[in-house]
């Protein structure tokens, strides 16, 4: 299927903004600001067009019809697999795996490779500053298999305690998982002085790049990762699409996740063969029409490019940042050197709830809460935070429109 994003050459903030349908609306009365980037982005008008397209020239179930509609629908699925192996530049297609999102592609791990590979006494690594998808399924793994979860300590800037890393690694330690990019914080994590020191010792590595994928360049060839799991909702895609890369050689070796129909081979009662990858891992009619309309999200991306994007982004942090440190009373956290559009914050005496209520009621969206890191939440000593999350879209009127509606709740409620 060709897709054209429509999308003006150069960087142009009105021409971007003219492709996201739902920024003309209004939440309580006023112009919707919207601060949630990093729960889920919103979607331009040509992956919305996508979705119908599919829906209505070319719905049919794939990769077992002869006729032309499955034919269509397979060639566009397929098409979606290689164009995100040119994302994250993958060496080879069957290493692409769909899942329905960042969160079944980790547990895709902990219940096939996990299972076969981790044993009494073994030793799992991850951080202090992941979401629950990245602690959860290994909690889950450790009890079953009698194994032991350490935790890579943060920093009071929100970093990663790297020498606290060098010393829990060892060679009882076979896998290492961590995030790529803080949800909660925005902090940019050294993966690849990770991943090279885990390989040392002898681990495989899960990067969560849920957060990082839209931000920052993706190689994983480069990086050297085992698996690379992130969510396409979070990428001006729509929501029910995961990828899981795995490097083939690890991925032929795993034992399938689910049974049933496209990860067969042969039935038989006494045996059952398996498809080759990426098929073993994709039982059942996958999610075809958000998968489809997944290539034109990258489109979109592709066409304003990453460095236009970071850079739009990265200025946005630091002009809300500066903004956002004048505030009596309100505190950061979250203060690594090498952030994404990410600011998290809490105010002296009053629940980031309130806040956020407030904020809303001036059609401003942000998220409040634990943010799914409640270990992260605990490392620093609070409930939650108010958590303002930039992309590609807004713009720093919004920034200062926020500031003032924030400054106005801060006195309601002091
Ligand atoms: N990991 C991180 C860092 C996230 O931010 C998220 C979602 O916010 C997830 C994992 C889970 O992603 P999903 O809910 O799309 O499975």
């Amino acid at each position: 299927m060709n897709v054209t994003s429509g999308i003006e050459s150069g960087f142009d903030i009105k021409d971007i903004r003219q492709h996201f349908p739902i920024l003309q609306r209004q939440v309580k009365g006023k112009p919707l600001i919207y601060f949630d980037n990093a729960a889920t982005s919103q979607k331009p008008q040509i992956v919305l067009d996508a979705l119908s397209n599919y829906y209505g020239h070319y719905n049919a179930n794939i990769h077992r019809g002869i006729h032309t509609l499955a034919e269509e629908a397979t060639a566009a699925f397929e098409e979606t697999r290689d164009a995100i192996r040119d994302f994250i530049h993958a060496g080879h297609r069957e290493e692409i795996i769909f899942t329905k999102g960042t969160t079944e592609s980790i547990n895709l791990v902990a219940y096939t490779w996990g299972r076969a590979n981790i044993q009494d006494g073994d030793e799992i690594l991850i951080s202090n500053m992941e979401h629950h998808s990245n602690i959860v399924p290994w909690q889950i793994l450790c009890k079953e298999k009698n194994a032991l979860l350490k935790i890579i300590p943060v920093n009071d800037e929100g970093e990663l305690d790297m020498e606290a890393y060098k010393k829990l690694i060892s060679h009882k330690t076979k896998l290492v998982s961590v995030v790529h990019v803080s949800n909660a914080l925005g902090t940019i994590n050294p993966v690849k002085d990770i991943i090279r020191l885990a390989h040392q010792a002898g681990a495989v590595v899960l990067i969560d790049g849920a957060q990082s994928a839209v931000h920052l360049d993706i190689d994983v060839a480069e990086m050297d990762c085992d698996f690379f799991a992130f969510s396409m909702h979070k990428l001006f895609g729509p929501t029910g699409v995961g990828i899981l890369y795995g490097k083939k050689d690890i991925l032929e070796n795993m034992p399938p996740f689910m049974g049933g129909g496209e990860m067969i081979k042969e039935v038989h009662f006494d045996k059952t063969t398996y498809a080759s990858l990426p098929y073993k891992f994709e039982a059942g009619t996958p999610n075809i029409a958000d998968v489809n309309a997944c290539k034109a999200a990258l489109v979109f991306i592709d066409k304003i490019g990453k460095e236009n994007l970071r850079q739009h982004e990265n200025e946005l942090l630091a002009y809300a940042t500066r903004e956002l440190k004048k505030i009596d009373g309100l505190h950061i956290i979250g203060n690594a050197k090498h952030k994404v559009s990410v600011i998290s914050f809490i105010v002296d005496k009053i629940h980031p709830q309130d806040l956020g209520i407030l904020l809303d009621n001036s059609g401003i969206a942000v998220r409040t809460g634990h943010h799914c890191t409640q270990p992260l939440m605990q490392r620093f000593g609070i409930p939650g935070t108010v958590r303002a999350s930039f992309s590609v879209y807004n713009t720093t009127e919004e920034i200062d429109t926020f500031v003032l509606a924030l400054k106005k709740a801060i006195k309601m409620l002091a």
